[in-house]
């Protein structure tokens, strides 16, 4: 079996997570900060606020910006479900922006058409979650120069993006948005099991991230509301949650971190391998825009059937069979259930994420594929189709 993602574990991440292991802390000690500040300074932004996954960084970076009740959230419909989620555990509302159909990226054309519609309407977002697909930056100062005549707040979700550079620099700097979240999640680009961080600039952000991640509480006396009653005192002083991220898990990411670059190019070298064999009449390979440098998370094409030929569903189905582990990111957030039932949401609005959820496959793409699995994924797309299997 091929996977289409998977962790890439050095026998120094496992030495990292032991020498935690037998140290005084298992959570809460030194690997947390000495993770959050080389995650900083690699991406070139002030501060980190690491967490337990993704999806805790992108509620508490919702709540940080203060979304509530009676606001709005918008991001892409093709993205994992947690960058809309995140808007509801806040009690605001969601919508979606349909997506490019070169980079899959959020279109800033139709980001711009529903701003002007929604200025009229008084229906303006709070928020906007643009999301790097695959690791590819979308048109974040286009999207930056939107915020500042719309008025609204950026929270990039770069799960994917992690080793990523827009316009030659790292993606995570918050150069065009108020906050950044990673994950680190096994399949993405460098893993600490599960784990996430936000990323700002703005230090008054960072500290109401690093409350909301351990209850709302402080122990900063500067932070209290009266003088410490005693040296065992601290004060909660907002309502948090336990988000906490623990040393073995930030020790290993860190040791991850010293690889990210190694990973990020043998990531491109996978996906020119691919550019120069897969592309065809039937297949469409991920445009990349000039002004990226994807972090390659996924390695994206579409499927197109053509008079005759097999349809996607049969070329994933007869992947899957040769025990490649195809999948396909993502079903468009407004085709789940718990999205449909709302009745808020037309797909005849997304025409764009439509044709691509009809037509997409990620196919295997990291950094333990080796050269003879790929080229067998290959070989595998390329194979006709038996005669037995399209009945
Ligand atoms: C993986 C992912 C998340 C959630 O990450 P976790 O760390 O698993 O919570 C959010 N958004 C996108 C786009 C993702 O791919």
């Amino acid at each position: 079996m091929i996977p289409y993602g998977r962790q890439d574990i050095s026998s120094e991440d496992i030495q990292a997570v032991i020498d935690v292991l037998k140290s005084d802390y298992l959570t809460q000690g030194p690997a947390i900060p000495a993770f959050e500040q080389a995650v900083a300074s690699y991406c070139g932004v002030k501060f980190g606020v690491a967490v337990n996954s993704a999806t805790s960084a992108l509620h508490i970076a919702c709540m940080a910006l203060d979304l509530g009740k009676g606001d709005i959230l918008w991001t892409s419909p093709i993205t994992f479900v947690a960058s809309a989620n995140c808007a509801l555990y806040c009690g605001a509302s969601v919508d979606f922006v349909d997506i490019d159909p070169k980079t899959y990226n959020m279109s800033v054309e139709a980001l711009e058409l529903k701003l002007q519609q929604a200025e009229i309407d008084g229906k303006l977002p709070k928020i906007l979650i643009p999301v790097h697909l695959a690791g590819q930056s979308c048109e974040m100062e286009k999207i930056y120069l939107l915020s500042k005549k719309y008025g609204f707040r950026i929270i990039e979700d770069a799960s994917h993006g992690i080793g990523g550079k827009y316009k030659g620099a790292p993606i995570g700097n918050c150069k065009y948005s108020d906050i950044t979240v990673f994950s680190f999640h096994p399949v993405k680009i460098i893993t600490t099991g599960e784990g996430g961080m936000c990323m700002t600039n703005d230090p008054e952000i960072a500290l109401r991230l690093t409350h909301y991640r351990s209850h709302g509480i402080t122990r900063q006396p500067a932070e209290m509301t009266h003088v410490p009653d005693g040296p065992w005192y601290y004060q909660q002083i907002d309502l948090g949650f336990n988000y906490r991220i623990t040393d073995i898990h930030a020790a290993l990411g860190l040791s991850q971190l010293k690889r990210l670059d190694d990973f990020v190019s043998r990531r491109h070298e996978i996906a020119k391998r691919y550019d120069k064999s897969l592309e065809s009449d039937t297949l469409t390979i991920h445009y990349q825009h000039p002004d990226t440098y994807s972090a390659y998370h996924l390695y994206i094409i579409r499927h197109k059937k053509k008079e005759g030929g097999i349809g996607r569903l049969q070329m994933f189905e007869k992947l899957r069979a040769a025990g490649i582990l195809v999948n396909l990111h993502y079903i468009p957030v407004y085709h789940h259930p718990y999205y449909e039932n709302t009745g808020k949401y037309k797909r005849s609005d997304f025409p764009n994420a439509e044709a691509y959820y009809s037509e997409a496959i990620s196919i295997p793409m990291h950094t333990v594929l080796t050269e003879e699995e790929q080229q067998f994924v290959i070989e595998q797309i390329e194979k006709p189709m038996g005669h037995q299997n399209l009945f």
